[in-house]
């Protein structure tokens, strides 16, 4: 499954917050035998339907999607130059399909910063330049054998001409995701490069920052238009530790929060990674799907298993609200809401799905 690697600074707070993140892991909750690697959460995507799902179909239990997020230990600056944990640091970085970075704007003067004060987008630009050297260095070492290949074939030039664009890209300071709709990233596959991967921006803030929506909408807008998540990692550690939902919610109000900032992280981190779900249930379980975003009907029903994909013959669909509105699927049917979808079909989110296949 596709994950997000949480990076960051030091001190920032990102032990705190994964420490937050695997207390909160559905497969240590749910399945105590699975084997749990030590540096990935897999936390819950919220999702209200599932439940109300539940009631209409009387079903025995709920199975939402989920989000993986792993810990990437190590030092940032240097990283490129190899320096100490860089390496490993980059390797890591590497295998994750998206990077979450966290970035420091609580207040704490017992928590030194390592730069000295806290200042968001310095931290942004220090991530950046790391990684956007790790690139460079690729692709300096990739170019002479792309030079050569595309004297000797006209069609590897594309490539090549790819590579030059990227490099100027980075020499310029500025990351390949930020400059995606100039580049054609897919020549660059081979090269997994780190600029390349969507990012995800979480804040670590205190209650002031927190309540405060004109600093909340500066901070957005200085890493737009990737995601922004608030949250006081602290506060989410605490949130954990309560057993009632009526101190849950105690907590939450006293830093003016509606919800656990996780719920808030769990979605972004499911968007930034480019999926979406749908849904199906029965008397056995009201469930969440994973796919990936613009999937087609018979791709959907293939995560459930590979054999409804290749059988594929139609999807009934019919949209959550609709569901919902009409009380049960039979009532949703007689009102003429549930679609007959072909294999054309492309999925929309909060779709709930009964698929129609041979075996
Ligand atoms: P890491 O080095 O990025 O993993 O940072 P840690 O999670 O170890 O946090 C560094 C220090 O900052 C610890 O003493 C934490 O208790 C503290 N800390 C983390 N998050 C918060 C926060 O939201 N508010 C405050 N005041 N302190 C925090």
């Amino acid at each position: 499954s596709l994950t997000l690697g949480i990076v960051g600074l030091p001190n920032v707070g990102k032990s705190t917050l994964f420490n937050a993140l695997t207390r909160n892991d559905v497969l240590a909750a749910n399945y105590p035998f699975a084997t749990i690697e030590p540096n990935v959460g897999v936390v819950p995507l919220p999702d209200d339907r599932l439940d109300k799902l539940a009631e209409v179909f009387h079903s025995e239990r709920i199975v939402p999607a989920t989000v993986s997020f792993v810990d990437i230990a190590g030092i940032v600056k240097g990283a490129s130059e190899g320096a100490g944990l860089g390496n490993k640091f980059l390797a890591n970085i590497r295998e994750a399909n998206a990077i979450c970075q966290v970035i420091r704007v609580f207040d704490d003067p017992d928590v030194v910063h390592v730069d000295g004060q806290v200042d968001p987008s310095a931290d942004i630009e220090t991530i950046n330049t790391e990684l956007i050297l790790a690139d460079l260095q690729t692709l300096e070492k990739a170019l002479p054998r792309l030079e050569k290949e595309a004297r000797t074939k006209k069609e590897n030039r594309p490539a090549l001409e790819a590579v030059q664009q990227a490099k100027q890209i980075l020499d310029g300071g500025r990351t390949l995701f930020s400059a995606q709709k100039e580049l054609d990233t897919g020549l660059l596959r081979e090269l997994s490069l780190l600029t390349t991967k969507p990012f995800l921006y979480v804040f670590n803030a205190d209650e002031g920052v927190l309540t405060d929506e004109a600093k909340r909408a500066e901070l957005t807008k200085l890493v737009a238009p990737a995601d922004a998540v608030f949250l006081d990692a602290k506060i989410e550690a605490e949130l954990l530790e309560l057993d009632d939902e009526e101190s849950v919610r105690e907590l939450l109000e006293s830093v003016g929060q509606p919800e656990p900032g996780l719920y808030a992280l769990a979605r972004a981190g499911f968007h930034t990674l480019g999926l979406q779900t749908y849904l199906t249930a029965g008397p056995k379980e009201a469930r969440a799907w994973t796919i990936p975003q613009g999937a087609t009907a018979p791709q959907a029903a293939g995560v459930i298993h590979t054999d409804f994909e290749r059988g594929f013959i139609k999807a009934e669909v019919v949209s959550f609200d609709d569901l919902m509105a009409a009380g049960s699927m039979a009532a949703a049917r007689a009102a003429g809401k549930v679609r007959m979808e072909g294999k054309d079909y492309v999925m929309a989110d909060g779709d709930v799905v009964e698929f129609r296949f041979n075996v």
